[in-house]
């Protein structure tokens, strides 16, 4: 069996004829006639047994009539299963009368073993007879057939030679010669069209049923390629005549002489391209010469690798073929279902077609590049002359490409065929550097699990050229040195995918065979219209997948389970890739990748209506090698796969950005250029004032230019938004604003540096927005993550966020891993967190903008909120569009970190006085619980355990009251702090403490 892609998806079956001359194998003739209005077979066999011992006739599927032995009858009734019939002398004939009825065309299951049909069709318009429709004789027999059908009717089964002759009551008789014994002969019969040529000593048939004639021209003229092209690589077609046979079941198998092909695949245009020349070739390979099935059906693989491989190489396509084959068999085969090729005798389901097609195929391409070109085309000429109607096992194939190669090959037939395994090659400790005139690049490859011997390409590109090497390695970890002359650039490993390894995470395609293959997946169902789904509900669980709605899914399920979402508008979805817009047509499926999961991915379907989905589902099984795909009336309209890396590569040498110092330019030329902006965002490091003042400072200048001007800020809450409202229209003041926006608990950070800022913003009332989300939520999320929270925790959520900045990412993972927290221990809870955080942000002046499109936002953030654009502009523009700049305070300038880079001179301000006490809240209550060193009011008199009443008379209950007082303090004044101390069997006491400032 074999498996081909282009578009569709199909296994074709190879039923191999087995030759043995001058063996005294049992003759087997057989008549048949049939009653096709009654679905039946009547069939007389006669079975000639010679010289074999242990003969055994099978009689499965067959009403038997009679049976004689030399003439005599036997008694059926004692006759079950099969006639051992070994103990008989030779010369020993038995007769068996039978009939077969087959009425309804047998059950196919093309999603999963497409192109093989079980079972027997009969009836007045085809015959189609593969399996248990004459006596079986164990081994391989000589078979001479004659077959009786109506007139109209053209019959064919493994011949030669077929004689037809018309006879009386309008009926017509076939006979078959065939010269080579076989373990089994089909049939097939219908009213077929039938045109035929001579090509090179060649009779090619074409048989095709009358609707589909027109396609017979086309199929022969590609037979007479194909017979040239492996003419030319091997020996001679192995027989006298080649027929293309189109079958009504969807059968995809070639037979000694013939191909039977469904009917819904020869329609396909690509099936002349690809499928065609490999049922050819499989006359030499299967027909011709037999695979050992006790050892390894090698016949397959190398099948695959002369056709389809071949043909997409020669359109300049074969290293993507690889990387499909090696894409099948990552996500296909788990080390539970690996086994080796030594053990392949057929496809039974996706992982064992992965290890007898796909890994053969890179066997074969291996030992190719292993031999070189020109040994590997001797060798296959050698191994079929000399192999022919014989069986050959990987051991032959073995010893012909030795002698062509004049080399060992013991361990690569050992470690390839006999075992299994996936080698996994990593490339480490990539460094280029320069000695003398030339650079050297020096690296490790390193092997994780068993050490295999690998054959690997590497290259490097230069601005001057490349060059290329084949390095070996058989080790844990090889160190590895280039030379090169001039400036390298790129290092790549096995950039051809010539070797079969697993591919890394960035050379692994975002395919839907990912998610279909993957042992753990799961179908997210839309909340509502159970009932519509039920037919898609049925078909999901039939391949596999867990079905569960958006509430159930937890992060475990994120990290271990690859997710098809139904419905992109699914609140999941938005909430990892953003709001995102359905697609089009009527069904649709995009893989894409999980950022909590490099092995899984995550497919998001789109319908027109549930009903699409039963109906479309089954087809998208067969575009496993891509990443979307699109139907529309009945088609296909867009299929494409996703870029990914060619290869393991590294950088040798990035690019330097620079700047031109003599284009630097002020604080008010920035304003100018920046002016024009719908938002301008002012980044700080939070405790710099120098950076504050550069914020005061720019919306100053923008304010002199545009009245209609609002600032937004991270340091205020949204639930405070009211609080703002009422400092900056005047009817609270400024320690009332602090108290109820709860400044000091949530945000903490001395007033003082944001001060000018919001008494400017409530002199020219200009609208100040609490853009940060309540800071609870983010805490509790970078504890337990998003899909811990509860449902009404789940609505302050921002509807989408977008998950996928992987450079985002990784920057955030440096960061996390530089202060890690003991109770923000994950970092996918703490990526979560920080995301929901600038999502909050971004959906927040979205909302503020959308209210009020007149006015031009200046955003005052963190700097990591704005750098890259990633925190809050991009996902802001993705809400938006509305254009925006950057400006950044301290930073280093880099490429695409901003527009601008402030670097402002550190400039003194008014700290706020501290009472140097370190405070714990004990909800209204205010102890002290230590102090610092030099603390001054420890000096003054106070003692841990006291519990703060009030400050200068005003009555305190948490931290915020006495820094909202100290707030306008001076160096030199003094503050008098009453509290309450209590006395070990004196019972409690207040008193007055006066603390110098
Ligand atoms: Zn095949």
């Amino acid at each position: 069996m074999h498996r081909f892609i282009v578009g569709l998806l199909l296994f074709l079956v190879v039923l191999p004829a087995v030759s043995s001359a001058g063996m005294n194998l049992p003759r087997h003739d057989l008549k048949i006639s049939f009653d096709l209005e009654r679905h039946m077979l009547i069939g007389s066999s006669t079975i000639t047994v010679t010289d074999r011992k242990n003969v055994v006739i099978g009689l499965a599927g067959l009403t038997v009539g009679s049976i004689t032995l030399d003439g005599l009858p036997l008694d059926i009734n004692t006759i079950k299963q099969g006639i051992p019939l070994g103990s008989f002398h030779a010369g020993n004939t038995v007769r068996i009368e039978y009939t077969v009825t087959a009425g309804r065309p047998p059950e196919t299951d093309t999603s999963r073993n497409a192109g093989v049909v079980s079972g027997n069709l009969i009836g007045p318009e085809s015959i189609v007879l593969t399996d248990g429709w004459y006596p079986s004789v164990n081994g391989l027999a000589s078979f001479a057939m004659t077959a009786t059908l109506p007139r109209d009717f053209e019959g064919i089964s493994e011949a030669d030679e077929i004689v037809a002759r018309d006879i009386p009551d309008g009926l017509r008789e076939f006979a078959f010669h065939f010269a080579h014994p076989v373990p089994g002969i089909h049939f097939a019969a219908g009213r077929y069209v039938v045109s035929s040529v001579t090509h090179n000593g060649t009779d090619i048939y074409a048989y095709f049923l009358p609707e589909d004639s027109g396609l017979a021209n086309n199929y022969i003229e590609y037979t007479k390629k194909y017979l040239d092209l492996y003419e030319g690589l091997l020996v001679k077609y192995p027989y006298k005549r080649f027929s293309i046979v189109e079958n009504i079941l969807p059968t995809g198998y070639s037979m000694p002489t013939f191909t039977l092909l469904g009917q819904d695949v020869v329609r396909l245009p690509f099936m002349v391209e690809t499928s065609l020349g490999h049922e050819i070739l499989h006359q030499w390979f299967g027909n011709g010469v037999y695979a050992d099935y006790s050892t390894g059906n090698w016949t397959e693989g190398l099948t695959t690798y002369l056709a389809d491989h071949l043909y997409e190489d020669r359109k300049g396509a074969g290293p993507a073929y690889r990387r499909q084959m090696l894409t099948a068999f990552q996500s296909g085969v788990t080390p539970e279902k690996d086994f080796p090729l030594s053990a392949f005798s057929g496809r039974a389901d996706r992982a064992s077609a992965a290890i007898g097609y796909n890994k053969a195929v890179m066997v074969f391409h291996m030992l190719k590049v292993l031999v070189g070109e020109d040994a590997f085309r001797s060798a296959l000429k050698s191994f079929v002359a000399e192999n022919l109607f014989k069986q050959a096992s990987w051991l032959t194939i073995r010893a012909a490409f030795e002698s062509a190669s004049q080399q060992k090959l013991d361990w690569f037939f050992s470690q390839w065929i006999d075992e299994k395994g996936l080698p996994e090659v990593e490339l480490q400790n990539v460094i280029m550097s320069y000695r003398g005139a030339k650079a050297v690049v020096s690296f490790d490859l390193s092997q994780k699990g068993k050490a295999f011997r690998l054959l690997l390409p590497v290259l490097v590109r230069s601005r001057e050229g490349t060059v290329r090497k084949m390095i070996s390695l058989d080790k844990a970890t090889e160190h590895i040195e280039i030379e090169v002359d001039g400036a390298p650039l790129e290092l790549v490993v096995d950039g051809g995918f010539d070797l079969f390894r697993k591919l890394s995470g960035r050379e692994y395609p975002l395919v839907l065979t990912r998610l279909i293959n993957d042992t753990q997946k799961i179908a997210v169902m839309p909340d509502n219209g159970e009932k519509d789904f039920a037919e898609a509900i049925d078909l999901l669980k039939k391949e596999g997948f867990v079905i569960r709605h958006e509430p159930e899914i937890t992060h475990n399920d994120m990290k271990q389970a690859s997710l098809l979402i139904i419905d992109s508008g699914n609140p999941l979805a938005a909430r990892i890739f953003g709001k995102l817009k359905k697609a089009e047509g009527d069904l649709s499926v995009m893989v894409r990748e999980n950022p909590y999961s490099a092995g899984n991915v995550i497919g998001l379907l789109d319908y027109a209506s549930p009903a699409d989905i039963a109906r479309y589902f089954p087809r998208i099984m067969h575009y496993g090698k891509y990443s979307t795909v699109v139907f529309k009336n009945g088609r296909n309209i867009l299929k494409e796969i996703s870029a990914r890396e060619e290869g393991m590569r590294a950088d040798l040498s990035p690019a330097v950005p620079g700047v031109e110092v003599q284009r630097l330019v002020d604080l008010p030329g920035i304003i100018e250029k920046v002016s024009s902006r719908k938002i301008i965002y002012a980044g700080e490091v939070h405790d710099r004032f120098e950076h504050h003042r550069a914020q005061f400072e720019i919306i100053r200048g923008l304010h002199g230019k545009n009245k209609k001007i609002a600032i937004g800020m991270e340091m205020f809450q949204s639930p405070f938004q009211q609080v703002l409202d009422d400092y900056i229209a005047g009817k609270i003041g400024e320690k009332e604003f602090l108290k109820k926006s709860e400044y000091f608990t949530r945000w903490s950070f001395d007033y003082n540096l944001y001060r000018e800022i919001l008494l400017y913003a409530r002199a020219y009332k200009i609208p100040v927005v609490a853009l940060n989300i309540r800071r609870e939520l983010v805490s509790k999320v970078s504890k337990t993550g998003m899909l811990a929270l509860t449902k009404d925790e789940r609505g302050e959520l921002p509807a989408d966020m977008d998950f996928t900045d992987k450079e985002y990412r990784r920057r955030l993972r440096e960061s996390f891993q530089r202060h890690v927290h003991s109770t923000e221990n994950n970092f996918d809870f703490f990526y979560q967190a920080q995301v929901l955080w600038d999502e909050a942000m971004a959906h927040t002046l979205d909302a503020f903008m959308r209210k009020n499109p007149e006015y031009q936002v200046v955003v005052i953030a963190g700097g990591g909120h704005l750098a890259f654009g990633s925190g809050i502009p991009r996902r802001t523009h993705r809400l938006n569009g509305l254009d925006y700049s950057i400006i950044l305070n301290g930073d280093e300038p880099g490429e695409q970190i901003a527009d601008f880079v402030l670097f402002p001179e550190p400039v003194a301000y008014r700290e706020a006085l501290r009472l140097m006490v370190q405070f714990k809240d004990e909800g209204k209550k205010l102890v002290i619980a230590d102090f610092p060193k030099e603390s001054i009011s420890e000096k003054a008199g106070l003692k841990k355990g006291d519990l703060v009443l009030s400050i200068d008379g005003v009555p305190v209950e948490d931290v915020s009251d006495i820094k909202i007082h100290l707030l306008d303090k001076k160096k030199g004044d003094s503050v008098e702090v009453k509290v309450r101390r209590s006395r070990f069997l004196l019972g409690d006491k207040e008193l007055s403490v006066t603390v110098a400032l």
